[in-house]
């Protein structure tokens, strides 16, 4: 298929873009770079420089692409910054998306591929949770991924836009080529592992004061790689609705670090902080519906592999991407 990916430099999109392309397909990558990496975009796609304040660029760019599917990965994606300037997550995840929406429409592409949060649940009722769930974000981010979803399903109805939107739950890991780097590391493995790497003395808990067993946050780590496939999946046509993405399985934050200690044979001293803002305590997947309805099999499950993984290619680049 011709694929359009917006945020094909980042984190997740990089790997996805990985994928697709060793699935055969042809691949246009479409990101700005201020989160992303050039590097990062696997060699044999076409890459195209994206100009955050130039919505008709985007326009053109999938006009002139006319693919059969897109991708949409590029979004801001920091809860704590969302509670501090939740504008820019309007903007860039709601007005931006808007437009590459309308294009995907005018452009007659026939599946769009969303990259949505957990966070757009809020705190749950219950766990593991399932895509029912009422949602209810506690912070901006969450509710900027939220209003594109509902934009989503109004465009399916409307324009008969066919769509999965996937709820990914926490990414983490890496393939043998492209990794973890943003360049301002919010994240908790990678931010584990700066220990290891002799980049840091010490890593920060944010809260032991939550309502689980030792008082850490806990979420359901995902790997790139599995995230990645289930995006393969949904290309098929038929697919459609919102799908959670996550293995079931909750390691709060202390348990997540043993694992970094065990996989780098590092001890790592931890700093106990206050909670941070916007941050649910508990946040764990039911992914059954993946696994029913697209035929999805997660292939890197174990919080091991997926700290593994992630280890590996922080010591091949310890610096991240040059660029
Ligand atoms: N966290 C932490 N120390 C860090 C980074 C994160 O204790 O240096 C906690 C954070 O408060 C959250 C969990 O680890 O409970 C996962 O945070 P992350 O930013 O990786 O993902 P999020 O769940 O916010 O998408």
């Amino acid at each position: 298929m011709n694929v359009f990916v917006t945020g094909g430099a980042g984190y997740i999109g990089s790997v996805c873009v990985e994928e697709l392309i060793k699935a055969g397909h042809q691949v246009t990558v479409y990101d700005n770079l201020s989160e992303g990496h050039r590097s990062a975009v696997d060699s044999r796609a076409k890459f195209i420089l994206g100009h955050p304040e130039k919505e008709n660029d985007l326009r053109n760019a999938v006009l002139s692409t006319k693919p059969e599917a897109i991708l949409h990965f590029a979004a801001s994606t920091l809860v704590g910054e969302s509670m501090t300037d939740p504008g820019k997550y309007f903007h860039n995840n709601v007005c931006n998306g808007l437009t590459l929406l309308n294009a995907a429409v005018e452009a007659g592409v026939k599946k769009f591929v969303f990259s949505s949060t957990c966070a757009t649940y809020g705190p749950p009722d219950k766990v593991p949770m399932t895509e029912d769930l009422p949602q209810r974000p506690i912070n901006p981010y969450g509710e900027s991924k939220l209003m594109f979803e509902k934009m989503l399903n109004w465009y399916h109805q409307v324009h008969k836009l066919e769509f999965v939107a996937f709820r990914y739950f926490n990414a983490a890991g890496a393939s043998e080529q492209f990794g973890e780097h943003h360049r301002i590391e919010t994240h908790l493995i990678p931010n584990i592992l700066k220990v290891p790497l002799g980049q840091s003395k010490q890593c920060d808990i944010y809260g032991t004061d939550y309502p689980t067993p030792d008082g850490t946050c806990i979420r359901d780590y995902i790997h790139i790689i599995d995230l990645a496939q289930a995006h393969m999946l949904a290309l098929a046509p038929g697919k459609q609705g919102f799908y959670n993405l996550g293995n079931g399985d909750g390691y709060s934050v202390r348990q997540v670090i043993e694992m970094c200690e065990k996989v780098s044979g590092t001890k790592i001293p931890a700093i106990e902080k206050p909670r941070r803002p916007g941050d649910p305590p508990k946040l764990v997947a039911g992914a059954d519906k993946a696994i029913r309805e697209l035929g999805w099999k997660p292939q890197y499950p174990k919080l091991q592999d997926i700290v593994t993984t992630a280890w590996n290619w922080h010591k091949q680049h310890p610096n991240g991407y040059s660029d």
